[in-house]
């Protein structure tokens, strides 16, 4: 399962966080929906895998911990999305198909 790219008509905006939006649903720790907007993460797929923190150009990313969740106790976390220049690596290197990177959505 990837995530849903049209997630900002199919899910509802809850809350936000450091700055930027998140999409529920949350039941925290099991469930943290969708953070980020022009660069959106979807919490529940992640598997803190890395790669976006690594390969991002302009540092978009930062872990932030999330104990107790089922699939990874950190998360990467689009802390700095308005930074992003949409060169796509992030969603290509992502194992899990995590994240959805969208200049319109924005
Ligand atoms: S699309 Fe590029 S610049 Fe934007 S968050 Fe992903 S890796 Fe960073």
């Amino acid at each position: 399962m990837a995530i849903d790219p049209q997630f900002h008509e199919n899910r509802e905006k809850l809350d936000t966080h450091e700055g930027h939006d998140v999409w529920g649903p949350v039941d925290e720790p099991e469930k943290l929906g969708i953070h980020g907007t022009h660069v959106a993460v979807d919490f529940d797929l992640c598997i803190a895998d890395g790669a976006c923190l690594e390969d991002c150009p302009v540092d978009v990313f930062e872990w932030v911990d999330t104990p107790d969740h089922p699939e990874s106790e950190k998360k990467a976390d689009p802390a700095n999305e308005a930074q992003c220049i949409d060169c796509m690596l992030c969603v290509d290197v992502c194992p899990v198909d995590a994240i959805d990177v969208d200049a319109g959505r924005a």
